[in-house]
């Protein structure tokens, strides 16, 4: 509470504000971002945000993407000057500095006070105010729910609920992983109130696909697409040449991953993306399967239970024998998951 006191004193006069979130930011992490900063612009802030890369066209429409900084399009001296020069630094939907890449020793190396909002699990100790909770579906609900604690509720207008709608949205898979709690209703409830069009949120993020794009799932489904029965294990495995000739854009594969966990009986479902020398991997789990420890213990990474993700610096064809090979050791655990439903 006294943080809170703490943060709404700095906030009253006029400063300069730096809002990052992580990689490849998704709905929550810039609906977070272009939400918190629409409203802190209105309180009369200098406001930039600043994005690790570039991130899907679906989310173009929040308002203030227009002037998002994407780190890899600037100059690595103009990003550490706008970090280096901000009185107040959100790291928004990360917990881990190695999330925002480049950007997160010149966050750590900043004399700015740094606010982390976030979800996920083992947050580093770099904010001087963390204002965080796994219990939480999304950021844009923890945003949501800071602002209505600084006393800025009456602010918050159809474009700041619009962008926190989209993330909650999004985290909680439209509403319908176990995540989506009576508080995520509550919230959005709140946000619709004050003018999200939810029905357009929805058509903007899900509905806005190009033809390149469906021919792309249609082959992945058909092609990359495997299943391995005796570990209730179904995965895509993607090569770069893949991605290319469907002439894949950033956000393209966005919720593949979900079509092998709809497989009846899966309880583990991943999505291996070839990108010159790098995997990215994708990792969903239904039910109690730790998805956050497969990812954390072999592929570099982390997350949630049942959403996580990572990166290897190894062939796609390497791989893929790394992931097979650890699928007897969870063998128990997947095949227990598998029947619970
Ligand atoms: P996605 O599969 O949509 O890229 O990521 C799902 C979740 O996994 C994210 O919300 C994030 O929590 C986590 N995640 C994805 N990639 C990484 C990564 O490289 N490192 C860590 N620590 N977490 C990741
Ligand atoms: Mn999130």
């Amino acid at each position: 509470m006294q943080e809170i006191e703490l943060l709404k004193e700095k906030l009253a006069k006029p400063s300069r504000i730096v809002i990052t979130t992580h990689d490849k930011p998704d709905a929550d992490a810039l609906g977070s971002s272009l939400g918190m900063a629409n409203l802190l612009k209105k309180l009369g802030h200098d406001i930039t945000v600043i994005t690790p890369s570039d991130y899907p066209g679906f989310l173009h429409w929040m308002k203030g993407n227009d002037e998002v900084k994407i780190f890899t399009d600037e100059t690595p001296q103009d990003c550490q000057q706008w970090v280096n020069d901000a009185d107040i630094i959100f790291a928004l939907d990360f917990s881990v500095l190695s999330r925002i890449n480049e950007l997160g020793e010149m966050v750590r190396q900043a004399p700015g006070y740094k606010v982390n909002v976030d979800h996920h699990l083992d947050p580093e100790d770099f904010a001087d105010f963390r204002y965080w909770s796994t219990e939480a579906a999304a950021t844009c609900e923890l945003c949501y729910e800071l602002l209505v604690s600084l006393g800025y509720e009456e602010l918050i207008d159809k474009d700041i609920a619009e962008c926190l709608y989209a993330g909650i949205m999004t985290d909680t898979g439209g509403f319908r992983h176990p995540n989506t709690t009576k508080n995520v209703h509550e919230v959005v409830a709140q946000l619709i109130e004050k003018g999200a069009d939810n029905s357009r949120v929805s058509k903007n993020i899900y509905d806005k696909n190009s033809l390149n794009r469906l021919r792309f799932i249609g082959y992945a489904l058909s092609e990359n697409l495997k299943i391995i029965p005796e570990y209730q294990v179904a995965y895509f495995a993607i090569t770069e040449e893949e991605l290319a000739r469907f002439e894949s854009k950033t956000g393209d594969t966005e919720g593949l991953v979900n079509y092998a966990l709809s497989i009846e009986g899966v309880t583990l479902a991943g999505l291996f993306k070839e990108s010159e020398d790098k995997v990215k991997i994708s990792l969903r789990s239904i039910g109690e399967f730790p998805a956050n420890e497969v990812a954390a213990r072999f592929f570099n990474g982390g997350g949630h239970r049942n959403a996580a993700g990572g990166r290897v610096e190894m062939s796609l064809e390497e791989t893929m024998k790394l992931f097979k090979s650890i699928l007897p050791e969870y063998a128990q655990q997947l095949e227990e998951e598998s029947k619970k439903v």
